[in-house]
C-alpha cells in the first residue's frame, strides 16, 4: 500500500492552489507531473556537468556523456531490451513513430499493406496516412466496438502476406482501453509483419517488457511518466533498426563524411543525429528511478481503485455516459453528460480548481465512432486520492446544475 500523503509530498506543483482552490490535476494522460528528484536532477546536470557529449576529451563532456549512457542503460533494464543500442533516445512519441514511418518508406511498395487501429491518437495515424501516399500502400484499420475494445475477428481477417507492418497504441489514450497486444504481436509476425506498439500511455501505468512482448518497436514519452518534455524513447530490435535508413541527417549520427559518400554511424547513434536534450535524457533517467521505487504494482493497485471508486462516484450523476468500458482498462474516464458541450463543463470546473481534458483528445475517429465532437476526460495517476474524485464529483453537479 501506498502512503499517499508522502508520495503527494515528492510533487510539489500539488501543493499549489488554481484559482483559489486546491490544484486537482487530472490531466495525467496529457503530461504528468514531476517530483522533486526529477526537477533537482535537472538543476543538478546545469549546475555540474553541462557539456555536449560524444564529442569532447574534457572532463565534463566525459561525465556528460557517461551520465547519458548510464540513463540509455538504465532504460534498457527497465524495458528488458536486450543490447543499449536498441534504445534510441528521441523527443517523444511522435518522433519514434515518425522515424519508422519514415523508414518504412524504402521497403513499402505499391499493394502493400500498413495495418492500424481505430483507437490510435493522431500520432499513430497520419504518419501511417503520409508513408502511404508516399509509396502506394494501402492503410487497413481495426475496427472497435461499442465498448472501446478492437475486434480481433476483423484484424485477424485483416492480416495477409501483403501487411508489411501493424501499429496500435497498448492503451487508448481517449478511453484508457488495453489492448491485447500480445496476441496482435504474434499474429502480425505470423503473417511476417512487422509490429510497433505505441507506449505512450502504458509507461506511466507498468513495465513493459519488450523482449517476452516480442514487438519490433515499442515508442513512448518521458514526459508522461513522470520525466521532462522533450524526451522520448524509441526501442527497435537490432536487426530492424540495421534494417531502417537514417532519419536525419547530421552530426552524431556519421562514420566518415565526403561529398562523394557518408557512411553512417552504428546504432543508436546512426538515428540520433545533432545534440540531443541531454539534460532530458539523463534525468529521464532519475524519473524511471522514481517510478521503480514507488513500484509498478503499489501503482496499477493505487490507480485501478481510483478508477473503480471514480467510476462508481460519476454513475450517480444523472445522464452522464462514460464511454469506453472495457474490463481490460487503465484509469482513465471519458465522459460526456447529456445537453451539454464537454468545453463548458471542463471551464467551470477549471475555475473550481479541477484540471481535466476536454476536446477530441488527438482521436477524432474515435470521437466520430461515437457520434461526439469531444468528451471529458479524468486520467488519473498514483499521487491521485479519493477526496480528488469527490470534489470532481462535486463540480460536475455544479456545472451540470449551471448549464442546464
Ligand atoms: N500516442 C498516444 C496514445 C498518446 O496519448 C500521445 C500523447 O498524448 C502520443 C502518442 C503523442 O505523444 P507525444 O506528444 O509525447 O509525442
Amino acid at each position: 500500500m501506498l502512503d499517499i500523503q508522502k508520495i503527494r509530498a515528492d510533487f510539489p506543483i500539488l501543493q499549489q492552489k488554481v484559482n483559489g482552490k486546491p490544484l486537482v490535476y487530472f490531466d495525467n494522460g496529457a503530461t504528468s507531473q514531476k517530483p522533486q528528484v526529477v526537477i533537482d536532477a535537472i538543476s543538478k546536470y546545469y549546475q555540474e556537468i553541462n557539456a555536449n557529449i560524444h564529442r569532447g576529451v574534457h572532463t565534463l563532456s566525459q561525465l556528460a556523456t557517461d551520465a547519458y549512457e548510464i540513463a540509455r542503460g538504465k532504460i534498457q533494464n527497465h524495458i528488458n531490451a536486450k543490447h543499449a543500442h536498441e534504445v534510441l533516445f528521441t523527443s517523444g512519441t511522435t518522433f519514434g513513430i515518425n522515424l519508422v514511418a519514415n523508414g518504412f518508406a524504402s521497403i513499402l511498395k505499391p499493394g502493400d499493406e500498413v495495418i492500424v487501429s481505430h483507437l490510435e491518437h493522431h500520432s499513430n495515424i497520419v504518419p501511417w496516412q503520409m508513408l502511404c501516399e508516399k509509396t502506394g500502400a494501402t492503410l487497413k484499420v481495426i475496427p472497435m466496438n461499442e465498448k472501446g475494445e478492437l475486434v480481433m475477428a476483423e484484424y485477424d481477417k485483416l492480416l495477409s502476406d501483403k501487411t508489411k507492418i501493424v501499429t496500435v497504441n497498448h492503451i487508448s489514450n481517449a478511453l484508457g482501453t488495453i489492448n491485447p497486444i500480445k496476441y496482435m504481436i504474434d499474429k502480425a509476425h505470423e503473417v511476417g509483419a512487422a509490429i510497433l506498439i505505441d507506449g505512450a500511455q502504458s509507461v506511466p501505468h507498468l513495465k513493459p517488457d519488450v523482449r517476452a512482448l516480442d514487438c519490433d518497436f515499442y515508442a513512448f514519452s518521458g514526459h508522461k511518466m513522470c520525466g521532462p518534455t522533450g524526451t522520448g524513447i524509441l526501442y527497435g530490435k537490432e536487426a530492424w533498426l540495421n534494417k531502417l535508413p537514417p532519419y536525419q541527417g547530421g552530426g552524431e549520427m556519421i562514420k566518415e563524411v565526403s561529398f562523394e559518400k557518408t557512411t553512417y554511424a552504428e546504432l543508436p547513434h546512426k538515428f540520433e543525429a545533432g545534440t540531443p536534450h541531454i539534460a532530458g535524457g539523463i534525468v529521464l533517467g532519475t524519473a524511471i528511478d522514481y517510478l521503480n521505487e514507488v513500484g509498478f504494482e503499489n501503482i496499477q493497485q493505487q490507480e485501478l481503485e481510483l478508477l473503480a471508486y471514480a467510476t462508481e462516484r460519476l454513475s450517480e450523476i444523472e445522464g452522464l455516459r462514460i464511454y469506453g468500458n472495457s474490463e481490460a482498462k487503465t484509469s482513465v474516464i471519458s465522459f460526456n453528460i447529456e445537453g451539454i458541450h464537454p468545453y463548458d463543463i471542463g471551464s467551470i470546473i477549471d475555475k473550481l480548481g479541477i484540471a481535466v481534458r476536454t476536446g477530441h483528445h488527438c482521436a477524432q475517429p474515435i470521437m466520430n465512432f461515437f457520434g461526439i465532437p469531444g468528451t471529458i476526460r479524468a486520467s488519473f495517476s498514483f499521487y491521485n486520492t479519493k477526496e480528488e474524485i469527490d470534489a470532481l464529483v462535486d463540480a460536475v453537479k455544479k456545472a451540470q446544475l449551471m448549464l442546464s
